[in-house]
């Protein structure tokens, strides 16, 4: 029955008057808010790899009492904080799929560093990223590719749709070949050397240590 008189289709045509109505109002006050300048305005993310950058990597931590944190690492984020940078953490933890530890665990370790930084440093983190999958070594459901797990830019990339982020201008730290992020060709990628062979990468992003590459970020201000 199409009557335009019946009760519900009134309603609907109602309602699709209120949304019209709203979709104006609110073109009318995006377009109040462009001229006036005032738009979302993108910000750089620094986004920090955790175990070997943030923590050392002993492995496969699952205890907080391993924590231990590189007091190297807050005058980096200090000067992106300066620079009006987000800061995220994004770690591949196939712990979780291997078996090794649970999500719940990877989680406790991270509120546990959080909560030291922030005590002990003042420093907070705008959200911490993890991939608990691994393509091949997993169990169950962890057992898969997944566009989480770095170098895919997965993490990353949920961070873009949280956050108003100028990737373009955003800077990843890690220690790993994979945190050679792919698919994001503006991101600039700095690889704090550590246990693991770096062969073959670029010797423009390697560095020695921290320091050296706090250095290289003040030297750019
Ligand atoms: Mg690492």
């Amino acid at each position: 029955m199409q009557n335009k008189d019946h009760p519900q289709i009134k309603n609907q045509n109602q309602n699709q008057d209120k949304n019209q109505t709203q979709n104006q109002t609110q073109n009318q006050s995006e377009n109040i808010k462009k001229s006036a300048g005032i738009t979302r305005i993108k910000r750089p993310g620094l986004f920090l790899d955790r175990d070997g950058v943030i923590i050392k990597d002993v492995g496969y931590i699952k205890d907080v009492q391993q924590i231990e944190i590189y007091p190297e690492i807050i005058p980096i984020i200090k000067w992106a904080r300066n620079h009006d940078f987000f800061v995220f953490v994004v770690t591949n933890q196939a712990g979780v799929a291997r078996g090794y530890f649970s999500e719940e665990d990877v989680v406790k370790i991270n509120n546990a560093i959080e909560e030291i930084l922030d005590h002990r440093w003042g420093i907070t983190i705008d959200k911490w990223y993890y991939c608990p999958f691994h393509p091949t070594k997993g169990i169950g459901y962890y057992k898969q590719e997944s566009n989480l797990r770095k170098p895919r830019p997965g993490m990353l990339l949920e961070a873009a749709k949280e956050f108003t982020i100028d990737l373009e201008k955003s800077i990843m730290i890690g220690d790993k070949k994979s945190d050679i992020i792919l698919e994001l060709p503006g991101l600039r990628t700095f690889l704090i050397k550590q246990n693991y062979s770096l062969d073959g990468v670029d010797k423009n992003i390697v560095y020695e240590n921290h320091q050296q590459l706090l250095h290289h970020l003040l030297k750019g201000d």
